[in-house]
């Protein structure tokens, strides 16, 4: 189709035309204006699927869609650590809107888990926002790269699902900055979503979706954006003030009741029409840059190779818990298969992302065909073998019902007794639909009792016990010391079963990484207190100590630290060296480095490292780089992901990994300057396989080269002179005057005790410049010190 003329169908736009605009035609579509020549387009959900409904759709918008393909839900996929992955998952589904005449996917959901009990976990990716933010840029290049635009959606803090329409999040910029934004500020910049999905929620009083400071200050100034921002599904308040604040599109419909408000305040003089028109022209832009490259006759895409890059998905997503060397399962032996799972696999959560699954593989069907595979013929590093056929004697109890959470003693009775005589039983296990869904929160992270006293019972009669899980959020494990392994296979879409197959016998090797922590119980979580809030508020005071970011700090024990995940070989990390600005270091593990590695913050840091697979299969190892914080006067978390990569290793093989850092790898969020700041002082890159097991340690030292806005009163203390202040000196000059003297070295006389030493040093950084005067024996005056603040504030 060819180019709308935008700017002249606005032109010519009545005032009521331009106001219809401004919402839905509909659940689904854009208003179409015939006598101008604009067509509609149609916007679908979601993140791991298309969720299209045909035209007679409800008004609530959840009845069913067409048959598409359900890839693993984002809490599984970000387990891949996998950018490619991501881009490939995008792009797959950006061909399924072309064939569908889709113009905008709604999704990804980039939200933070904020804790692990928020019923839509399992449709975000991660309590880390740079992993978040890297994986939503993948999967939002992938979709568009097809012309197909996105929804980065739920802008911004919607957290969780209990009154998630009428909440008020309490939190400070530099929280909503380094955590709940940080990950939009990446995919904005990196990937220029067609759209952006404004949230339910209210920010510190102020809904989303009429938030100012979000949408106008920090979205599109700050970030540079120039897409189109819509409501989420009736997120709309006040349609005026939403207008102002930069939020374009309401949907669904409004009946064209809020349209008539916006033209009663263009005719009022409350709202300026080229506000309007600033508005309408993005809608016009986003129709035309569908529509104009719109091919004529649909594309169909293949659905069966779509369900293999689901079941890809799936195999690189599953993340191996734990594991005593029971798996992969040694071929010609008897698998008790027990659990609904194994045959009715969860693959996704209920609400707006349910796919209607256009197949479902079942790990059960799955054995069956790895039953009849001949032996695989394998090439690796040159040399090739045929491997005998992988043959198993598998049995099958259902155990449990996901109905209700009630023992049938009749299917327990059935799964003990084929569990007794196995070599080994494999419980597929994990959360029912009840258990997790947008909408509403959980109350617990515990698995139905059912399947826990289901999994004890097992463990009586059977040694070797493996539980394969289905879930899209922690869970506790009452039983983890007593089984041999855990395969976390989250909500991993339609290709779940054969995947869980593939990792559990050895035809795939399992390389996902945990995107979240595994608490040991839920009152750990940082956010317990204050999960969900009280009536319409919920303070956020755990502030930017989410996730491993306070398990780490305060030193905790989980159940599984994030990063984690285990395969079938072993990988080992060495050789590191250090680049700053070209100038390359080697690093002997044993030397201490600190003082020679010394850089600018705006240098080029670049560190390499080897990473070898040692063992005896081929694998494929996630190297994560973490910032060790230095703490200067800002409290920060112990350790900061920067980065990642995922490596694909035959056995003996050696790659050489090149991580670069930037200015925002070593900064935090600073509220007086309102910009990212770094503070001088020793940081260490940490290389690690998870964020509990580093293996390379490189302290460096580094020099921040911007100052923070300096402004001298009575309150200001010495130390904040010496640190900030452009000209200290005066400081310096002021106390030569007097007898508050710091500079006198006590520590050399011999009658000063240490802690006097201390407390003097304490009481000098902390004293502010007014109680100067008390400590001056008379030589100061109140004007010198008035005087000295006035001389600080001018050199600034
Ligand atoms: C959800 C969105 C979804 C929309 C349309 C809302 O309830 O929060 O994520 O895209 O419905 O289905």
């Amino acid at each position: 189709m060819k180019e709308l003329d935008v700017k002249k169908i606005l032109s010519e736009m009545t005032l009521e035309q331009k106001a219809s605009m401004c919402s839905g035609a509909d659940f689904w579509h854009t208003v179409a204006i015939d006598e101008l020549g604009l067509p509609d387009i149609m916007v679908s959900d979601g993140p791991h699927g298309l969720r299209k409904q045909e035209e007679d759709v409800d008004h609530l918008g959840v009845a069913e869609s067409i048959k598409a393909i359900c890839f693993p839900t984002a809490s599984a996929m970000a387990c891949s650590f996998d950018r490619e992955l991501l881009h490939t998952v995008g792009d797959a589904l950006g061909e399924e809107c072309i064939a569908e005449d889709i113009a905008v996917l709604l999704g990804p959901g980039i939200n933070m888990k904020r804790s692990p009990i928020c019923g839509r976990n399992f449709e975000y990716y991660s309590e880390d926002p740079y992993l978040a933010g890297e994986l939503g840029t993948s999967f939002v290049n992938g979709v568009q790269s097809h012309n197909i635009g996105t929804s980065l959606k739920h802008f911004a803090a919607n957290n969780q699902e209990w009154r998630r329409m009428s909440t008020s999040v309490l939190a400070n910029e530099r929280t909503l900055r380094e955590i709940y934004l940080s990950a939009f500020e990446n995919v904005v910049k990196n990937a220029k979503p067609w759209t952006i999905m404004c949230s339910y929620n209210r920010i510190n009083g102020v809904y989303s979706c009429e938030n100012e400071w979000l949408l106008n200050d920090v979205l599109r100034k700050e970030w540079g954006y120039d897409g189109l921002v819509m409501t989420d599904w009736g997120a709309m308040n006040k349609r005026v003030p939403s207008l102002k604040a930069g939020l374009d599109l309401e949907m669904p419909d409004s009946h064209g009741e809020t349209d008539k408000q916006i033209v009663a305040a263009v005719k009022d003089g409350t709202l300026d029409e080229s506000i309007l028109d600033q508005t309408v022209l993005r809608i016009l832009n986003l129709v035309n840059k569908y529509v104009s490259q719109k091919t004529c006759t649909r594309a169909n895409y293949n659905k069966d190779a779509h369900h293999e890059l689901a079941r890809k998905t799936a195999t690189e997503s599953a993340v191996l818990l734990k594991n005593d060397g029971i798996l992969p399962l040694a071929s010609n032996q008897k698998i008790a298969i027990i659990g609904e799972f194994a045959k009715t696999p969860r693959i996704q959560g209920g609400g707006s992302s349910h796919i209607n699954c256009y197949k479902v593989d079942s790990a059960l069907d799955a054995f069956d065909a790895i039953n009849q595979l001949p032996g695989e013929h394998i090439c690796e590093g040159g040399t090739c073998r045929i491997l005998p056929p992988l043959r198993y004697d598998i049995s099958y109890a259902k155990g449990y019902t996901t109905q209700e959470d009630k023992t049938d003693e009749a299917l327990l009775r059935e799964a003990i007794d084929i569990a007794t005589t196995a070599d080994v039983a494999v419980i597929f296990a994990g959360l029912p639909d009840a258990f997790e869904g947008e909408g509403y929160d959980r109350t617990h992270i515990d698995m139905p009792k059912c399947q826990n006293h289901l999994i004890e019972r097992i463990c009586e009669v059977q040694k070797n016990v493996v539980i394969v899980l289905h879930n899209g959020s922690p869970i506790r494990m009452p039983w983890l010391d007593k089984v041999n392994a855990v395969l976390e296979m989250y909500l991993a879409g339609q290709a779940s079963g054969s995947a869980a197959a593939d990792l559990l016998t050895g035809r795939a090797n399992p390389s996902g990484k945990l995107a979240e922590t595994f608490p040991l119980k839920l009152e750990d979580n940082p956010s317990f207190l204050n999960f969900p809030g009280r009536r319409n508020e919920v303070e956020y005071s755990e502030g930017i100590f989410i996730g491993y970011r306070y398990y780490d700090k305060k030193k905790m024990d989980v159940l599984f630290p994030f990063g984690h995940g285990l395969s079938y070989t072993t990988f080992e990390y060495s050789n590191p060296s250090i680049s700053i600005n070209e100038n390359i270091t080697n690093i002997s593990e044993k030397s201490d480095i600190s003082d020679n590695l010394t850089a600018n913050d705006t240098d080029t840091v670049s560190v390499s490292f080897d990473v070898t697979n040692t063992g005896s299969v081929s694998g494929k190892e996630i190297v994560q780089l973490y910032i060790k914080n230095f703490i200067g006067m800002e409290n920060r978390p112990e350790k900061e992901l920067r980065d990642f990569a995922k490596i694909a290793l035959l056995p003996n093989e050696t790659k050489r990994i090149t991580f670069t850092l930037n200015y925002r790898s070593f900064a935090y969020f600073n509220e007086t300057a309102k910009d990212w700041f770094v503070e001088s002082g020793t940081y260490h890159i940490l290389v690690g396989a998870s964020s509990r097991n580093i293996r390379l340690d490189i302290p460096i030292s580094i020099a921040g080269t911007k100052r923070l806005p300096f402004h001298a009163d009575d309150v200001t203390t010495c130390e904040d002179v010496e640190l900030f202040a452009k000209k200290p000196e005066l400081l310096n000059e002021l106390l030569d005057k007097s007898e508050f003297d710091m500079n006198t070295n006590l520590s050399e006389d011999e009658n000063v005790d240490v802690g006097t030493v201390e407390l003097m040093k304490s009481m000098f950084s902390g004293t502010p410049l007014h109680s100067i005067l008390s400590f001056s024996g008379e030589k100061l005056t109140y004007d010198d010190i008035q005087n000295t603040i006035k001389k600080l504030n001018e050199a600034e």
